[in-house]
């Protein structure tokens, strides 16, 4: 049972987990299983970071212009530039101010990546985000001060070939140079 699991699984008995002063929480007292209360006092250091709840973001997503955030166990994410593949802990919206005119286009979504690089990203961002990638270590985003994103590590020539939980494999294209010979 992984910290999100035991966030559920308490959810389900009608009980609520917070995290106060570095002390995990939950309400109400004296219903919380023994097993349940072992769990969570195993992974308190898990816990507290999930718990801890970011502030939500102030202004509009500086990618899309879109109001809508929602988070799981990390940061507030854009829920247009990336949609969630998991049912989120929590959802938030930007109050939109009535003067601002909304002008994305789908076009818009990590405007400061290379097209090339974004498709490569976009072709595995749903197998990633199933396996627990969030948004940000793929696309990147200074906003979120995440500098060491995919994104940055890509080039045109390189290839996804493997996704899992820990790594993203990387085929790096050698420019080796190779003669092709009419006669052997
Ligand atoms: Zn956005």
């Amino acid at each position: 049972m992984d910290a999100v699991e035991i966030v559920e699984r308490a959810r389900r008995m009608g009980i609520v987990l917070s995290a106060e002063d570095g002390v995990i929480l939950a309400r109400p007292k004296g219903v919380t299983p023994p097993d349940l209360a072992e769990a969570i006092r195993a992974l308190k250091p898990d816990l507290l970071r999930l718990l801890a709840r970011p502030e939500p973001p102030a202004a509009p997503c500086p990618g899309c212009d879109g109001c809508a955030f929602w988070r799981h166990r990390g940061p507030w994410v854009c829920e247009r530039c990336h949609p969630p593949v998991i049912d989120p802990l929590e959802r938030f919206a930007v109050p939109v101010s009535p003067r601002r005119v909304d002008t994305a286009t789908p076009n818009s979504r990590n405007p400061l990546i290379p097209d090339v690089i974004r498709d490569k990203i976009s072709a595995i961002e749903t197998e990633a985000r199933v396996l627990g990638w969030p948004p940000e270590l793929l696309y990147g985003g200074s906003f979120w001060n995440f500098p060491r994103a995919l994104s940055s590590v890509l080039d045109d020539d390189d290839e996804i070939i493997e996704v899992t939980r820990d790594y993203i494999a990387i085929l790096r294209v050698r420019r080796d140079l190779l003669r092709f010979a009419r006669a052997h």
